[in-house]
């Protein structure tokens, strides 16, 4: 049998990374970066009042109050957007609003709160020091300036960086191009009637959606049945010249086993044993003209899942140009569980504030306790028994993310 990891490096060994896209910003959400992004600009661009209120030499508002106000002629308004080059003479106070360029010669805004609002003549009630009120140019940001660094997430905060920086196209991870194929003669749609012995086809409908929640485009999700004739010319043409194919069922000891009889013989797959629980059968290589990577999943909804983190994610991130490993994060277990000898575990937890416990039913056909699952415990060959207390290293679930709802 084949260690996770060695079955995980012999997949990674079947793909390269696809070339970076340049997209506009308002596509950007989501992605990836994969190049830093360089201010275009100084952020702010220019020095401007924080605040509506007058532009002010700092001396000539020294010692105001309301007992004793300072009273300076006004001249004139500076509105945002303004792109006059005003100078502001001393003695004299100009009105200013927020986000307007500060007149040259102005060091300080009174706002306009400890004013009486005047328009040609304005009384002062408050000294300003100099500064006071005064965004400057560069402060934040300066052009040049790497803002946002190859690998980071894109999010609202960082568009927004981006954008602020006047660059207006990013350089983001590709998304591969993945087909979903699920095989087996006891599936249905979901949604229609079920005869005795047939059972929904959830796989093709949990895979589209991890491969969309891991960043990557579907190209297509059907249904086969095991019939060897009609998968080996899909297989050897699929549609959409995919970058990777993925299939469940048909790879264990079966007699209808299809996907594996099938691709056996086309000397570009192998069929393996892995050393974990779920998913030890596994099935990986390349078909058809121009060589696509495939790999052949489990049928059992867990271990379709649970394979899918462990070694479909790693090459997604792969042909994205990501770093394939997935950080895993660390918690306590909040009860026992044991595990299988010889074999790395992958259990379904769920994780609250003191730690995590097992989900419900951990059988590899089990769906119903897989929905309440936060994380993947891994927990590694050698070890049979987790005790509560013990540290747990935890594979964060794809598309899960707390912020996006609550169940
Ligand atoms: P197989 O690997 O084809 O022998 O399938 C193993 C188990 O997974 C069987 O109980 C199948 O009925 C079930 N299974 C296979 N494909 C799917 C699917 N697409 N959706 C849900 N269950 C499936
Ligand atoms: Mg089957």
């Amino acid at each position: 049998m084949r260690t996770v990891d060695e079955h995980r490096a012999a997949l990674l060994a079947l793909v390269s990374s696809l070339p970076s896209v340049t997209v506009p910003l308002a596509e950007s959400l989501g992605r990836v970066l994969a190049a830093d992004v360089v201010a275009a600009v100084d952020l702010p661009g220019f020095d401007n009042s924080a605040m509506d209120g007058y532009a002010v030499r700092s001396a000539d508002v020294s010692g105001a109050s309301s007992a004793s106000p300072a009273v300076l002629d006004v001249d004139g308004d500076i509105a945002a957007g303004d792109t006059r080059r005003h100078v502001l003479r001393p003695g004299l106070a100009m009105r200013i609003m927020t986000g307007a360029p500060l007149p040259e010669g102005a060091d300080a805004i009174v706002p306009v709160e400890a004013s009486d609002g005047g328009v040609a003549r304005v009384s002062l009630t408050l000294a300003a020091e100099v500064g006071r009120h005064l965004r400057l140019q560069g402060e934040d940001v300066k052009v040049g300036d790497v803002v946002l660094r190859a690998g980071t997430h894109l999010g609202p905060g960082q568009v927004a960086l981006a954008a602020a920086s006047n660059v207006a196209e990013l350089t983001v991870a590709p998304r591969p191009r993945v087909s979903i194929l699920s095989t087996g003669d006891e599936l249905v749609l979901p949604g229609q009637s079920l005869e005795h012995g047939q059972i929904v086809d959830s796989n093709s409908v949990m895979l589209a959606a991890l491969v969309t929640a891991a960043g990557a485009d579907v190209m297509g999700s059907g249904h086969l049945n095991d019939d060897a004739d009609a998968m080996a010319s899909l297989l050897q043409d699929m549609p959409g010249q995919p970058d990777l194919i993925l299939t469940t069922g048909g790879v264990s000891m079966g007699a209808y086993d299809t996907v594996k009889e099938v691709l056996s013989t086309t000397g570009t797959v192998e069929f393996v044993k892995v050393a974990m629980r779920p998913g030890m059968p596994q099935g990986a290589g390349v078909v058809g003209e121009r060589r696509t990577p495939i790999i052949t999943l489990p049928g059992n909804p867990v271990s379709s899942f649970v394979s899918f983190h462990v070694f479909v994610l790693p090459v997604l991130r792969a042909l994205a140009g990501l770093d394939p490993e997935v950080p895993t994060t660390q918690s306590v277990a909040t009860q026992g569980w044991s595990s299988i000898e010889g074999r790395a575990e992958f259990t379904r937890v769920v994780l609250g504030p003191d730690g995590v416990r097992p989900s419900g039913g951990q059988g590899s056909h089990m769906l119903g306790a897989l929905a309440e699952a936060t994380h993947l415990a891994v927990v590694a060959a050698d070890v049979t028994q987790i005790r509560a207390g013990d540290a747990v290293h935890l594979l964060p679930l794809v598309g899960q993310d707390s912020s996006r709802g609550h169940r």
